[in-house]
């Protein structure tokens, strides 16, 4: 449907809102661990706080505050000196109190921006606000014997969420998938949480809607919910702005609502329309004393930021002269990043480009067949440079320099002791060497004669039949010095 003509009419406008966990060994409000929500058993952390008892009262988890303030500053935002708590009325059964914690008219931080890139280039996307809240409950709806019935595991009511709700600065569904994996990555790299998408630990709301290009006033907006895979988002806002696109086109009207995404049927669902919306009825939360972040606690949170993707992905095409695409393969984690990083300075012999193919090539591959994480231990910086470092002497030669890595891996053994357990060792002997090239000049007079006659092209010629003779053991690189010696003798001896 992207193809039909009259779409270019047409522009789509997105903003996304983001929550995301913050790995805190604790709840937002209480003393109840966080515990792996799809693995624990139901319920087993859980308290009068967290379970939304009368009388008692909440009390602000610090490293929850920081690991905020440390996003915020991450994306540029100004950090409010005074936040406050608010309390955000609604009745549904995995929200013990009936409210939820949460921050409002002054919340944690706003007005920041994240790089984002796409195939167009970078692009700026300005975020609106940040702010602190609790995650609710998790309802699984059961039928039984015909009997329905729903289970409430509170394990995940209380930890502590960050809302990112950024501008509607998003065009295409392609820069909404951008946007979301450059803030994953950023939440990565500041150790906010995991990026562990599928444990839900970051959910993406997108609210999209479509105007006639050059239109002055936003359309109508829906809001997809609670979107936790790269490819649902960019599936499900391609789907929603072709479905706004369409109705505009015949003259209807888009309603505000909220959709969910059916994985199933590839669309967009009705879920609960304007009239429907809650009224939150918020203010300001009684028990808890407004969020007083000051200047030095904010000073020593900012050192702890580390180089974000998008300066370090800089600095590698800088630095290393990478291109901007295998900067941006490094980049993307920083525990790849730091790998890289720690190859090039332990082995200036070799070329930054060609570490970082054998990074991207042959060890993704094997961490991906080990269960895709980008583990270093599995492949010690160490072990790789030595590898590479025998093939770039010559002392072995690409293909079998991609088996010796392949049972390098996850072994812990050492190149050298592979290479030489199964005799993968080439030749570098010179004397046996010489022996070939001698050998080689003596069986082909008539090459020698036309070589030395000005056909200096066979050079290469007279190579190839020494790699034969060696049965390609022979190091390429010792072979072509000692025979360009023995070429050059050869002539002045005329
Ligand atoms: P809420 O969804 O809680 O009402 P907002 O109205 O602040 O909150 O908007 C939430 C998100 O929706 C923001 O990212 C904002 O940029 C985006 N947004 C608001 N209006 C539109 C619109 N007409 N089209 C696209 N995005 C919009
Ligand atoms: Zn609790
Ligand atoms: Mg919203």
């Amino acid at each position: 449907m992207a193809e039909l003509d009259w779409m270019v009419d047409y522009e789509a406008v997105i903003g996304v809102e983001v929550h995301a966990e913050l790995a805190t060994r604790s709840k937002m409000f209480c003393s109840c661990a966080v515990v792996d929500a799809t693995t624990a058993q139901p319920n087993i952390a859980v308290c009068p706080v967290c379970a939304g008892m009368p009388g008692v009262l909440p009390v602000v988890n610090q490293a929850a505050v920081e690991l905020g303030v440390r996003l915020a500053l991450a994306l540029e935002c100004e950090v409010l000196p005074v936040s406050i708590f608010a309390r955000k009325n609604y009745f549904y059964p995995d929200l013990p109190k009936g409210y939820q914690i949460s921050q409002y008219e002054q919340p944690l931080a706003r007005n920041g921006k994240l790089i984002i890139l796409t195939s167009q280039g970078e692009k700026a996307v300005r975020i609106r606000r940040v702010h602190l809240e609790e995650d609710t409950g998790k309802l699984t709806h059961v039928t039984k014997d015909g009997e329905s019935y729903s289970l409430i595991d509170l394990n995940r009511a209380g930890v502590p969420l960050l809302e990112i709700v950024t501008e509607p600065d998003l065009h295409s569904a392609e820069e909404v998938r951008a946007y979301a994996m450059a803030l994953r990555n950023i939440l990565r790299y500041c150790e906010v949480n995991s990026g562990d998408m599928q444990k839900g630990v970051m959910r993406i709301e997108p609210n999209v809607s479509v105007r006639r290009r050059g239109a002055a006033q936003l359309g109508t907006r829906t809001e997809i919910k609670n979107l936790n895979s790269f490819r649902a988002l960019e599936r499900a806002v391609a789907y929603e702005i072709e479905r706004q696109a369409q109705l505009l086109q015949e003259g209807k009207e888009v309603i505000q609502e909220t959709r969910g995404w059916d994985e199933a049927q590839g669309k967009t669902v009705s879920q609960r329309s304007k009239e429907e919306a809650h009224d939150y009825r918020y203010f300001p939360e009684p028990d808890l004393p407004p969020l007083v972040i000051d200047s030095d606690w904010l000073e020593e949170i900012c050192r702890k930021i580390p180089e974000l993707p998008v300066n370090r992905w800089r600095r590698l095409q800088e630095q290393y002269g990478l291109s901007p695409y295998d900067a941006e393969v490094l980049t993307n984690e920083r525990i790849v990043a730091d790998y890289f990083e720690a190859a090039v300075s332990q082995a200036p012999h070799l070329a930054p480009k060609t570490i970082a193919n054998w990074i991207s090539g042959e060890v993704f591959g094997l961490m991906n067949q080990a269960g895709g994480e980008f583990d270093p231990h599995l492949l010690p910086v160490e072990s790789l440079v030595e590898l590479l470092t025998y093939l770039e002497e010559g002392l072995i030669n690409q293909p079998t320099a991609k088996m010796i890595l392949a049972e390098m891996f996850g072994s812990g053994k050492r190149a050298k002791t592979l290479i030489k357990e199964k005799g993968l060792e080439q030749v570098s002997d010179e004397a046996q060497i010489s022996e070939w090239i001698s050998q080689v000049l003596r069986e082909n007079p008539e090459q020698v004669q036309t070589y030395l006659n000005g056909k200096e092209a066979l050079e290469q010629w007279f190579f190839g039949q020494v790699m034969r003779l060696a049965a390609g053991k022979a190091n390429p690189k010792v072979v072509q010095q000692a025979l360009r010696g023995q070429l050059l003798k050869l002539k002045e001896q005329r």
